[in-house]
């Protein structure tokens, strides 16, 4: 049956197809270094991956804690506000290229002939078990078991709103390769899937397509104590006829100019709502403690977000 659009977390749901081309190859090639041969990888301090850009000052203790507090109450208490479900187009849905966004930061993307997810997330809860997290408010725009033959995933960062344990096992069932930032290949692995792990600004070629490692400017953690223990990133995915980029959780950075020029602006975006919010605040992750300092820092500075905007647009 078509189903419903979803989104998690107060996301809104929706489906886009685009219409368009033409298939292509399928040779794999290995990892390796960026062909801009550009330095630049994440670094790690202390056993811990650091943003490229420092962030603004945590916010104080009773912005942190009035935060968490919100947390709390959206994960017990039923919300409404979740945008209308959308049924999803099979005709488009198999058009090439397409562009289906399934909720969240899940998209499905045909291009150049080859088929790929970006952080595949369908389950009801973003979180270990239920009711320890958010709840998804809207039914995925397309079941898991609806999905058309994927060749690959992409996961931007270990977030139980992107990455899905149960998931990556249904998926890995079903062939699907994985790439992920460093660190998270282990834990793909532990799940049963194959993953790629690759460092910003390195890239892979899978199925006609390369895809790179980009950064992004976010954090990462799935418990007490793993935070930042794993990268995380975009992804930037080109081939013949088609550049996509997604932006997976990011705050503004010059990095995302940096994407730009490196790699060419791309002709279609997965920018999650929440993405482009944080784009345009400035702001790296409301729904966690730090954000009340980095969204202040957004609003502070209206040079800043007309910054964010125009390196969106020159992103594409
Ligand atoms: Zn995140």
């Amino acid at each position: 049956m078509n189903a419903p659009s979803s989104v998690a977390r107060g996301m809104s749901t929706a489906m886009l197809a685009i219409v368009g081309m033409m298939f292509g190859a399928c040779a794999d090639t290995a990892s390796k270094p960026d062909a801009s041969g550009a330095v630049g990888g994440a670094q790690l301090v202390d056993g811990r991956f650091v943003n490229a850009e420092p962030l603004p000052e945590p916010a104080g203790t009773l912005v942190q804690a009035g935060l968490w507090v919100r947390k709390v109450w959206t994960t017990l208490v039923p919300r409404d506000g979740a945008a209308a479900r959308v049924d999803f187009d099979r005709q488009a849905l198999h058009g090439q290229p397409s562009l289906t966004w399934i909720g969240h930061a899940t998209f499905l993307v045909r291009m150049d002939g080859v088929t790929f997810l970006t952080d595949p997330m369908f389950s009801d809860w973003a979180a270990p078990m239920a009711y320890t997290g958010p709840r998804r408010l809207v039914a995925p725009g397309i079941a898991i078991g609806e999905l058309p033959k994927v060749d690959f995933a992409v996961i931007s960062h270990d977030h139980y709103d992107h990455a899905d344990e149960k998931n990556v096992r249904e998926l890995a069932a079903r062939g699907v390769r994985f790439i992920v930032p460093l660190g998270l290949g282990e834990w793909v692995r532990a799940a049963g899937g194959d993953a790629i792990e690759l460092d910003w600004w390195q890239h892979v070629d899978v199925a006609g397509v390369r895809v790179h490692c980009v950064p992004a400017q976010h954090t990462s953690g799935r418990a007490l104590g793993d935070a930042r223990q794993r990268l995380w990133s975009g992804w930037y995915v080109s081939g013949p006829t088609h550049r996509f980029y997604h932006a997976g959780d990011t705050g503004y950075a010059s990095s995302l100019a940096e994407i730009g020029r490196r790699l060419g602006a791309p002709s279609r975006r997965g920018c999650p709502h929440r993405g482009l919010w944080h784009a345009f605040t400035g702001s790296v992750l409301p729904h966690h403690a730090r954000a009340g300092a980095e969204a202040g820092h957004g609003a502070r500075s209206r040079a800043h977000r007309r910054d964010a905007l125009r390196h969106l647009r020159h992103l594409g």
